[in-house]
């Protein structure tokens, strides 16, 4: 088959990782018979310096063109003195808004090779860990009205049928690509907004029988994280819910250069990106470690390309070179042997042809 990828390494490590994820999807493809057929494109800092503006008209066409986007990261200390409007993190907004991504996907994923990096107990995290946390992202009160007078403040809350429906039907679609047991997590005692949350789930439950839905407020479903993070599968939330748990689902898992991320919209066009940023410290060092992106890739194929062999494939290889030892720095324990990028996306791709 063939896919059309945009390409956007964005800047620092962004630049790096992604050359790494490139490599591995044309070994997936050399190896399966796909033709994944990659443009380039700027955006961030880089895109400041190029072309003035974070994001450039043609960098918009060229993902919308595309049946994906693969993103690295945005931004650095070259542009932080940059008014808000004009930094490189807008172009992050920019590609959201002009792709109508509004599913965010964070899975939060401890492989057992890196139990220890777990800030858990042993007995808690068992043999690993594998939630996803699917976020609405483009609704809720980050997007309601908001006002202020002399003293006071506030913020508006609002979700239509529509929008509930939309990201619910995404989470039911992913649960059932895995152990189909849904968690939507709101604040239905307390918020109007959270008890038209329930009956939406409810209703669009009907159409998976298959898949077990349960309902928890987000209090108890922060505080479950923690306590006994493996009864999750899939959780589904809003914005700010979603915002709030799925930055703690991934840190109970460890290194933030092992966590990828996807948005979604309603077609099969997605947005594909580590949760990292550029990590202007360990810039050009060769030591940032591409797993994030490399998983990010394996999520394009399962969820925009329906290629889940393939995507079980990295997945799999990634597991194995962990199993086998290698780190990278932000990794590495005592006994195990220090990989840098390039290395770590070559051991990869050598388990990969394998
Ligand atoms: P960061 O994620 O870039 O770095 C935080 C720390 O984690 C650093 O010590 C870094 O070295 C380390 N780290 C991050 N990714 C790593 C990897 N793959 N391998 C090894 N170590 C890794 O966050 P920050 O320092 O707060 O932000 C730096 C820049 O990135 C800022 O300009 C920020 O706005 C931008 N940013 C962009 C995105 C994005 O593009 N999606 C996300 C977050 C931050």
């Amino acid at each position: 088959m063939n896919f059309k990828i945009a390409v956007i390494p964005g800047d620092g490590i962004g630049i790096e990782v992604t050359a790494q994820a490139v490599k591995v999807l044309k070994t997936v493809g050399e190896k399966f018979g796909h033709v994944f057929e990659m443009t380039e494109a700027d955006a961030g800092g880089c895109a400041i310096d190029k072309h003035g503006e974070p994001l450039p008209a043609q960098t918009l066409e060229v993902c919308k063109n595309s049946d994906s986007v693969l993103l690295g990261a945005v931004g650095g200390p070259k542009w932080d003195t940059l008014p808000g409007s004009q930094r490189p993190e807008q172009a992050l907004l920019g590609l959201r808004k002009g792709l109508g991504l509004f599913a965010n996907l964070r899975p939060a994923v401890l492989h057992q090779a890196l139990k220890d990096a777990s800030p858990l107990k042993p007995e808690i995290i068992g043999d690993g860990l594998d939630i996803m946390v699917v976020r609405e992202l483009t609704g809720g009160i980050y997007f309601g009205d908001r006002g202020r007078t002399e003293d006071a403040a506030f913020d508006t809350m609002k979700y239509s049928v529509g929008e509930i429906e939309r990201i619910t039907r995404v989470a039911f679609e992913i649960a059932m690509k895995r152990n189909k047991n849904i968690v939507s997590v709101d604040k239905a005692n307390i918020l109007e907004n959270s008890r038209l949350w329930r009956e939406v789930v409810e209703k669009v439950a009907k159409e998976y029988p298959g898949v077990q839905v349960s309902h928890m407020y987000v209090d108890n479903a922060a505080m479950q994280l923690v306590r006994n993070p493996k009864q999750f599968d899939v959780i589904v939330t809003g914005n700010m819910f979603g915002d709030i748990l799925s930055d703690e689902a991934s840190m109970i898992t460890g290194s933030i250069g092992m966590l990828p991320s996807a948005s979604l919209g309603a077609g099969k066009l997605g947005m594909y990106e580590p949760v990292h940023g550029s990590a202007p410290d360990i810039a050009g060092q060769d030591k940032a470690n591409p797993i994030a992106t490399i998983i990010s890739v394996a999520m394009m194929l399962r969820y925009s390309f329906n290629l889940t062999q393939e995507a079980d494939v990295i997945e799999k290889a990634v597991s194995s070179v962990l199993d086998k030892g290698y780190r990278t720095g932000d990794i590495m324990s005592e006994g195990m042997q220090l990989a840098g990028t390039a290395a770590m996306g070559q051991l990869i791709i050598d388990e990969i042809q394998d």
